[in-house]
């Protein structure tokens, strides 16, 4: 991938020439302020930025501090370019996060070798945070990253009461594939039902993660009950034609996985007054752990009523007080009948 360079100066015979030197290392942008340096770092994310020590208005300095401020832009490594070469000038530079100096008049192989190492350690940098939010088996996002993006979510979904469903997805009886096929046939098994999981998801903001050992969570911004409804029943559907043997899983001999399904701020929810029971209720709110349990608890459900199938946890039940499971797809009865009667937009039949 082409690196991103960001050039500040207010002098334009230094960006030019700047601009010659690292011609081939890659993209350059250009600022000539402060302020509109930390505008285009927030819009084009920079893996270098080369930023002059003394501008006016913002000057360079207080540019860093505010780079090192943002969590976006903290990392990107940030070299001064200063005539200023004086020990406390560089003591306060590094003080404030800068990643090394390069003073003017600038010497061009010297720019081309600190920009070069700055840009390997970047990329270090990064395929390490990526190795650190990534599954190593299947390449899905990892039980940290999901946690992350289950909190992140949860709180844009109560900011905008936009709806937000989880679908948590366990392999039916995966401890006997193992015993039968062994365990690295049981790993190649993981990866072929992560890809399908990740295909059946396929809007960018979908995350689809492996969070335990045969254990898949699937964060779906955006997505009220019925949207939710249609990936669990893909989900299903496609397994099912991919037909992977599991001859020890009655009735089918097939791998399947049986899914439960949680939605924050349901539109549904709202037609009979329940929208906001996720977040009334204390113990089960629209929290990351509300949403996980409310999903967890029809996953149990899905389990119990003979697996392969999907489960939706209702809202609150006002009169009960108690968490209504219904049935998404359910083999053992008419799922249109139950679809109609639960609200729930499903159609075609199992
Ligand atoms: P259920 O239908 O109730 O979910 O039954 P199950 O057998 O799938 O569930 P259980 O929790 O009893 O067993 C899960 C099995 O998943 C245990 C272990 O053999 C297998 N497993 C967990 N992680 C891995 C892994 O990384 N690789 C492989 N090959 N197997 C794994
Ligand atoms: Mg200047
Ligand atoms: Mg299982
Ligand atoms: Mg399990």
């Amino acid at each position: 991938m082409t690196a991103k360079i960001l050039l500040v100066d207010d002098d334009p015979v230094t960006i030019q020439l700047l601009r010659r030197i690292l011609a081939g290392l890659g993209e350059i942008r250009i600022a000539t302020n402060g302020v509109d340096a930390l505008e285009m770092a927030r819009s084009v994310i920079p893996d270098v930025i080369l930023l002059d020590g003394e501008m006016p208005g913002m000057s360079g300095l207080e540019v860093m501090a505010e780079l090192k401020a943002d969590p976006v832009l903290t990392g990107i490594p940030t070299i001064f370019v200063t005539s200023h070469r004086e020990e406390a000038f560089e003591v306060a530079g590094f003080a404030v996060g800068a990643a090394d100096f390069i003073g003017k008049p600038v010497s061009p192989p010297l720019v081309v070798a600190r920009v070069k190492a700055q840009l390997h350690f970047k990329a270090m940098a990064d395929q390490l945070r990526q190795s650190a939010v990534t599954d190593a088996l299947t390449g899905l996002a990892n039980r940290r990253r999901f946690d992350e993006v289950l909190a992140v979510e949860c709180r844009r979904s109560l900011r905008s009461g936009h709806p937000l469903a989880l679908l948590m997805v366990d392999i039916d009886h995966f401890k006997l594939f193992n015993d039968r096929y062994g365990h690295p046939a049981g790993d190649s098994c993981l990866r072929s039902v992560a890809e399908l999981l990740a295909h059946s998801c396929p809007r960018a903001t979908d995350v689809v993660a492996r969070v335990g050992g045969e254990e898949f969570g699937i964060i779906l911004p955006d997505t009220p009950s019925e949207g939710a409804a249609q990936v669990a029943r893909r989900i299903l559907h496609v397994l099912r034609a991919r037909a992977i043997s599991n001859e020890d899983s009655e009735p089918l001999g097939i791998v399947t996985v049986s899914v439960g399904v949680g939605v924050a701020c349901d539109p549904h929810g709202e037609q009979d007054g329940a929208r906001h029971r996720f977040s009334r209720d204390p113990g089960l709110s629209i929290a990351p752990e509300g949403l996980v349990a409310a999903a967890d608890q029809a996953l149990y459900r899905a389990k119990r009523g003979g697996r392969n199938r999907a489960f939706f946890t209702c809202p609150l039940d006002e009169d009960t007080g108690r968490w209504v499971h219904d049935p998404i797809i359910d083999p053992t009865i008419d799922p249109l009948r139950r679809f109609r009667a639960s609200g729930v937009g499903v159609t075609g039949s199992q």
